[in-house]
């Protein structure tokens, strides 16, 4: 990093960015780390360059979308410019919409009608409403360290018996409708449904928490949620917005983990990089969008061309060159380094993933004795010797040692180049542009940092 951070471009465009952009910044946690966030030059393949010179190997990756990293391939460059050539949009339907809803339809199992929207919040606010309009409910479940973007029904903390907005602005009734319970613990729901279940429209969860850490399900709990939903008619939401076409390939978590949901969300990587949401289930379910039905779903910039071109190219790509296999592998080479390290230098520590994505958790107690060699990035299987360790709850992640996290841990990694989230909660991604020498040398530096003074 630059030395003198005050002096920095950085610090002057931050210093800028105050006059004119709330706090300095379009979405908050971009403005960490404070005091300096720093402002992107370009993006050059697995890196990114800021405005100070200083160069990152990056695995924040836009948060998600980028999974072929900064410099698209020929293919899809090709088809971003020829749809921006023609013309950015129209209001009116297009053939390229119709061909990523198809290959989306071909690839995940429980789609078979799409609906496109510009952000994964945006996918969940519309599938909510249409679990809702369809059940003629209002309460739904959601999990507790679980995110589903930033809109009122799903701005919501606390648990069955005590809750609230987590956000001002909120009115008290949207945190009555909305029910958080721990991720993973099936009594909880159960007993939720027992109390509600009636009047529940949806349970809406990630297939593994993906904004708390990276919190793995446990086997079953899927197929829990299914079983309550089926019993008291209530319908299962999966937001795969982050997980989509990224953990389980073309399948996507559903299709790795087995889950059958009534309708799911998808945004980031099916956008290519541009801004994107969708909504995808059973035709049955679906034609209660308008026009078919009377659940309002609307909007200007929905299939947007440029970015039905960009997503699409961009998974025609990963499908014709083993690009899963190539981020999986990384992440797995990344995730079996980092154990080797944490267990010799951290053992109080998690190393948390699956698939391209992969986290450093904070938490828990250093196991007394452990036997044999974590499989970082398993199914949390009840047999495995270190099952009690790993964590299962938003909450567990949450009580780890975040401030560590983001006070001296993110700058040091930082220093030697590599760029993780500022936020210890939130996953970090391996991309197609990574190589695995960029992993040797990203974990050297976790090595240097976990071993020194630093950590
Ligand atoms: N759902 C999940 C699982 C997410 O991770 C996110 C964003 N990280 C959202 C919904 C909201 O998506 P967006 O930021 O595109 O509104």
């Amino acid at each position: 990093m630059t030395q003198n951070r005050n002096e920095s471009p950085s610090y002057q465009l931050y210093d800028r960015a105050l006059e004119s952009l709330v706090g300095g910044v379009n979405s908050p946690v971009r403005a960490d780390p404070q005091p300096t966030p720093a402002f992107v030059d370009y993006g050059d393949g697995g890196d990114i360059v800021d405005v100070d010179g200083d160069r990152y190997r990056d695995y924040i990756m836009g948060y998600g979308p980028l999974l072929l990293g900064h410099d698209l391939p020929d293919p899809v460059r090709e088809a971003i410019s020829e749809t921006v050539a023609d013309g950015p949009m129209y209001g009116i339907p297009t053939e390229i919409e119709v061909e990523l809803a198809e290959f989306v339809i071909e690839h995940v199992e429980s789609v078979e009608r799409l609906r496109f929207v510009n952000s994964g919040t945006e996918a969940t606010a519309a599938a909510i409403r249409l679990a809702r309009g369809y059940t003629g409910r209002d309460k739904i479940v959601v999990m507790q360290g679980g995110y589903h973007g930033g809109h009122e029904s799903v701005l919501v903390e606390g648990n069955l018996g005590d809750r609230g907005p987590s956000s001002a602005g909120i009115p008290e009734t949207f945190a009555e409708e909305t029910i958080p319970v721990p991720f993973n613990d099936d009594e909880a729901l159960q007993e939720v449904f027992d109390r509600h279940g009636p009047d529940i429209a949806a349970v809406v969860t990630e297939p593994l928490l993906g904004n708390c850490g990276i919190v793995l399900p446990v086997e079953g709990y899927h197929e829990t949620i299914r079983e309550l939903c089926d019993e008291y008619g209530s319908l299962f939401i999966l937001d795969e917005v982050i997980t989509g076409f990224r953990v389980g390939g073309l399948q996507c978590a559903q299709g790795k983990y087995g889950i059958e949901p009534d309708l799911t969300t998808f945004a980031k990587i099916i956008g290519g990089g541009f801004p994107v949401g969708a909504i995808g289930g059973r035709a049955e379910l679906m034609q209660e969008f308008t026009p078919m039905g009377d659940v309002f779903e609307s909007g200007t910039f929905n299939g947007h061309p440029v970015t039905m071109a960009a997503g699409l190219e961009t998974l025609r790509f990963a499908k014709d060159h083993d690009v899963y296999s190539h981020v999986n592998d990384l992440g797995k080479q990344l995730r079996a380094g980092l154990q080797d390290i944490v267990e010799e230098h951290a053992p109080e520590y998690t190393v948390a993933g699956t698939d391209s994505m992969f986290k450093l958790l904070f938490t828990r107690e250093a196991p007394e004795t452990f036997d044999g060699h974590c499989q970082a990035g398993c199914v949390q299987d009840p047999d495995c010797p270190r099952f009690d360790l790993c964590p299962k709850t938003g909450a567990d992640v949450e009580a780890g040692e975040t401030d560590r996290w983001k006070r001296t841990f993110w700058p040091a990694m930082a220093d030697r180049g590599v760029l993780l989230t500022p936020n210890q909660l939130e996953s970090q991604f391996v991309s197609y542009a990574h190589t695995e020498d960029d992993i040797d040398r990203t974990l050297d530096a976790y090595q240097d940092v976990l071993s020194t003074r630093d950590r």
